[in-house]
């Protein structure tokens, strides 16, 4: 015998007749969404392609598909999709290109890059932030992306050069060794600027040896820090 329940014995649903948006319908909102500041027909398509839900475990389904920053702990934020598309489009990526990325965060702008791009090299200064975007990428089976432990300051000067270098961390100067680290032709997209102050997005072309930049525009993001950064009570 059943446990009598004590509340009515059948339950009648009467629905609003709202449905839920799906993973899919909340995600081709904000690619439509991105679609306003990037044209690159590419570069949207790998933003409907990547789950950006997957790399932020933390915040519910809706709030991963809203077009702002989030936090990921450590005091880091996963960029804004707006700027994630921006910056990918600066980047002017044909499929063949070996990318550096510095500030791997949740490992989403390295996924959106990984649909574009040969092959991925990302480092990050946290190392418990780089394990989890490692496990991220590979649980989407994403295989052509390296997440390295470090610091974005020196680059990775035993993989170098590399076709394109993005930075989505804002350090106050362009860091020397990155430039150096750039092939001949390639474009190196970062902001710069003071932690609290204005912060320019840029993009340097390297022609005969030698960066030129361009003014992407305004941003905010958070700081490039110097040197290795212990997990210990940061969360
Ligand atoms: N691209 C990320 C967002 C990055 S937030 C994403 O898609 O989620 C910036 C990241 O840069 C943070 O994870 C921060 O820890 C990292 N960072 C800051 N300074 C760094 C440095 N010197 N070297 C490598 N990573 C750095």
């Amino acid at each position: 015998m059943d446990a009598a329940l004590l509340c009515a014995p059948t339950f009648q649903y009467r629905g609003t007749g709202v449905m839920m948006p799906s993973v899919d319908e909340l995600r081709e909102r904000l690619v439509e969404h991105v679609a306003r500041s990037v044209r690159s027909e590419s570069v949207l398509a790998a933003m409907r392609h990547v789950p950006r839900h997957a790399f932020v475990p933390e915040h519910g389904l809706e709030v991963a598909y809203e077009d702002r920053p989030l936090g990921i702990g450590w005091d880091v934020t996963i960029s804004q999709p707006t700027v994630v598309g921006r910056m990918t489009e600066a980047l002017q990526l044909s499929g063949t290109e070996r990318v550096l990325e510095v500030g791997t965060g949740s490992g989403y702008q390295a996924a959106v890059l990984a649909c574009l791009a040969r092959h991925v090299d990302t480092i990050e200064v946290v190392p418990a932030l780089a394990a989890r975007a490692r496990l991220a990428l590979a649980a989407l089976g994403i295989d052509n992306v390296d997440v390295h432990v470090g610091d974005g300051w020196d680059g990775l000067p035993s993989l170098a050069p590399f076709d394109r270098i993005v930075v989505t961390a804002a350090p106050e100067r362009l860091p020397v060794a990155l430039s150096q680290q750039l092939a001949e032709g390639g474009f190196l997209v970062l902001p710069i600027g003071p932690r609290d102050g204005i912060q320019r997005l840029e993009r340097h072309r390297k022609r005969a040896g030698s960066l030129v930049r361009e003014d992407l525009g305004g941003v905010r993001f958070v700081p490039m820090v110097h040197g290795e950064r212990n997990d210990r009570g940061a969360r």
